[in-house]
């Protein structure tokens, strides 16, 4: 019952999301205005806007200009719905409810933040190969503030953030900006400030591991050119939300079977 909840408040936070990053590219303000239909900018009413069912019961289409409605949209509210249920069953589990521990409900809170804006920096950078400063630099604020109430250390956050936008910055200092975007830069202090010390730093190196072999894939099947780019911040992303859940367990196996 409790998952049941869980999901359908992480459908509304995927629907959101979509809204969020479609006002992004239009250059909108988000608080206000009203959800419209990108093709005919017909305003949408409840029914239109009901996450998943909404697009099944359309079959995909605009109700007004039948134009289709972009696959970004169901995609974006099921990884939500998707992300909201794996960081509860993982972080909160089945503890007893009857003994609430705020600590872990904030740090469950906490994890549903950071992957809102991972979720809205992996979708924009997808698909328009760019990662917003105001997304960017608003989650880094938010990763230091939530973190702090945690208790974590400043300063381990802070050396994880630098080291990790440091050596992003090293690298587009030596390659003038060609082999990584500014964004990666901001990026890369993000996840120092989510992850801190060590963790951070694993998540680095995930991505390189998952990127190489994504990369390879996508040659071996003809689908990229090997000179053209795919988004590294996708990777980065992906792996440093994997890591707010796991990266712990991934730095002992390593340390432990590999090391
Ligand atoms: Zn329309």
């Amino acid at each position: 019952m409790l998952y049941a909840l869980i999901t359908v408040l992480g459908l509304i936070i995927g629907s959101f999301l979509n809204a969020v990053i479609f006002r992004l590219k239009a250059g909108e303000q988000f608080v206000t205005g009203h959800s419209k239909c990108p093709a005919c900018g017909h305003l949408l009413g409840f029914f239109d806007l009901i996450p998943v069912f909404s697009f099944i019961f359309l079959r995909g289409k605009c109700r007004y200009c039948r134009k289709p409605i972009d696959w970004q949209y169901p995609m974006v509210e099921v990884v939500t719905a998707l992300v909201f249920a794996i960081g509860f069953y993982s972080i909160i589990g089945n503890q007893m409810l009857s003994a609430i521990d705020w600590r872990i409900i904030f740090e469950y809170f906490t994890y549903l933040i950071f992957s809102c804006f991972l979720i809205i920096i992996f979708v924009y950078d997808l698909r328009y190969y760019l990662i917003l400063d105001k997304v960017s630099l608003t989650a880094l604020v938010i990763a230091f503030l939530l973190n702090y109430l945690l208790g974590a250390s400043i300063v381990n956050l802070l050396i994880s953030a630098l080291l990790i936008g440091g050596f992003f910055l090293l690298q587009f200092v030596v390659s003038r900006g060609k082999w990584i975007g500014g964004g990666d830069i901001r990026l890369g202090l993000v996840m120092g400030a989510m992850l801190g010390w060590p963790i951070g730093v694993v998540a680095l190196g995930l991505a390189y591991i998952i990127g190489a072999i994504v990369g390879l894939l996508l040659i071996a099947f003809k689908k990229k050119a090997l000179n053209s780019q795919l988004p590294f911040g996708t990777f980065l992303t992906l792996t440093t939300w994997a890591c707010l859940l796991w990266g712990q367990k991934i730095l002992n196996w390593y340390l432990d079977k590999v090391i």
